[in-house]
């Protein structure tokens, strides 16, 4: 099978290999569409806390059950499914606590097991999520990032009729302020590239604006100082966006967060739960996601696919083994 193979930092070739075979409890999968996201971008070109090589990424992927591995009577062949990204055990305190996304023995596919950048991709059985016929394929593979929004705004307790700053126009910047529509909280889109503003349309922020909720889509220190300068009492800040290592040591007042009552919480990824969230959410029409794909390429143009991200040329990239 075609696949795309990270050997070292900063490189990958595209080549032929065998096509895996589904052990005890696994499923291999026809890939139909996987989506492109910066951390992808980040993981092939700068590394990943959680990258294990030789790898081939990928953590976004809607497909076709093709073959079963030993134990598997829950699915039949030809099913379509989305694939949660990650393995947790179930055991552990974070598990139990319905944080499966910190478990302690978290396994990622595209990071610690092979992704969906390649014709097929193996997946656990428990990782995968059913998708009804109403659901595109190129929707249904949005529930990923979705979950990962989801988390986001389920760590920073959004409830309806609050105002959230979001910070970054791309495609997680749009998803959040979608799903945050969808709680019935308003958001509004603060984006500090001006190439990119027009995509703000129907979010502008007067520049004096204060937030009970802000989350920092944008890989920018000055973002999260931005985004505390602009909390309410009582507001929130998410930290779901990664930053460099040399932005994320910046200064903090406290004393702003003790006289004002604020609290900062991290995100990272996303539970099973919140792709199951996620695919109700598209599916029932509430998350509008079709419009946001701007380009649909072959997995040989991953490349180039690449340059747009990292340019920020582009909303959502699907690419298509
Ligand atoms: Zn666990």
């Amino acid at each position: 099978m075609k696949a795309v193979v990270v050997e070292e930092i900063g490189s990958f070739t595209i080549r032929d290999i065998d096509i895996p075979q589904p052990g005890k409890g696994e499923v291999l999968i026809q890939v139909a569409v996987t989506g492109l996201c910066r951390t992808d971008l980040k993981l092939i070109r700068v590394g990943h806390r959680d990258l294990v090589l030789p790898r081939i990424p990928g953590e976004e992927v809607v497909g076709r059950i093709c073959q079963l591995g030993e134990n598997v009577n829950r699915y039949a062949l030809d099913q379509r499914v989305y694939v949660y990204p990650g393995t947790s055990c179930g055991q552990c305190g974070p598990c139990k606590a319905g944080a499966g996304n910190l478990c302690r023995k978290m396994k990622i596919m595209g990071f610690h097991r092979h992704g969906g950048f390649a014709e097929y991709v193996l997946a656990p059985v428990d990782s995968l999520i059913p998708l009804p016929d109403t659901l595109t394929d190129a929707e249904a593979v949005f529930a990923e990032p979705l979950s990962c929004c989801l988390n986001a705004l389920e760590q920073a307790n959004l409830k309806a009729r609050e105002r959230i700053g979001i910070w970054g126009a791309g495609p997680a910047g749009t998803l959040l302020a979608r799903a945050s529509l969808a709680m019935k909280a308003a958001p509004f889109i603060i984006e500090p590239d001006d190439a990119r503003r027009p995509l703000q349309n129907g979010y502008a922020t007067p520049p004096e604006m204060k937030f009970d909720v802000a989350v920092v889509a944008v890989g920018s220190a000055d973002g999260y100082g931005q985004a505390l300068a602009h909390l309410n009492d009582r507001g929130r800040l998410v930290v779901f966006s990664g930053l460099p290592p040399e932005g994320a040591g910046q200064r903090v007042d406290f004393n702003a967060l003790h006289y004002h009552e604020q609290t900062i919480s991290g995100a990272y990824g996303c539970a099973f739960r919140h792709g199951q969230l996620a695919l109700e959410y598209i599916n029932d029409g509430r998350i509008k996601v079709s419009d946001m794909v701007s380009h649909r390429l072959p997995l040989e143009e991953l490349d180039q696919a690449l340059d747009l991200v990292e340019k920020r040329q582009c909303m959502k990239i699907h690419l298509y083994p």
